[in-house]
């Protein structure tokens, strides 16, 4: 499992990377929705994560801690891979 993105990024070559929460990088196998919250970045860098992360957010803010780091496990995967969640998941903007 821990080896996806590298087989992923060996598929589609080298395009941006999207930043996936450990749940969402499982949904990329399964094709289970969790619901992807994303955010982008000023260099159009994708980071998401799925419900279950969200509500271990902190109420004020969508910062980020130690305790939400360790539950999300982000992981990179390419931006192609990303797009598939469009095929089976919900995109919501997270910001
Ligand atoms: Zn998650
Ligand atoms: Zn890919």
């Amino acid at each position: 499992m821990s080896d996806i993105g590298v087989v992923q990024r060996n598929r589609h070559g080298q395009v941006q990377a999207a930043y996936l929460c450990q749940q969402l990088l499982a949904g990329l196998t399964d094709r289970r929705p969790r619901g992807v919250n994303r955010v982008m970045d000023e260099n159009d860098a994708i980071s998401a994560w799925c419900d279950g992360c969200e509500s271990c957010l902190p109420a004020n803010g969508n910062e980020r801690n130690d305790r939400t780091e360790a539950y999300a496990q982000i992981k990179p995967v390419c931006r192609n891979c990303f797009d598939d969640f469009e095929g089976f998941d919900t995109l919501k903007e997270a910001n």
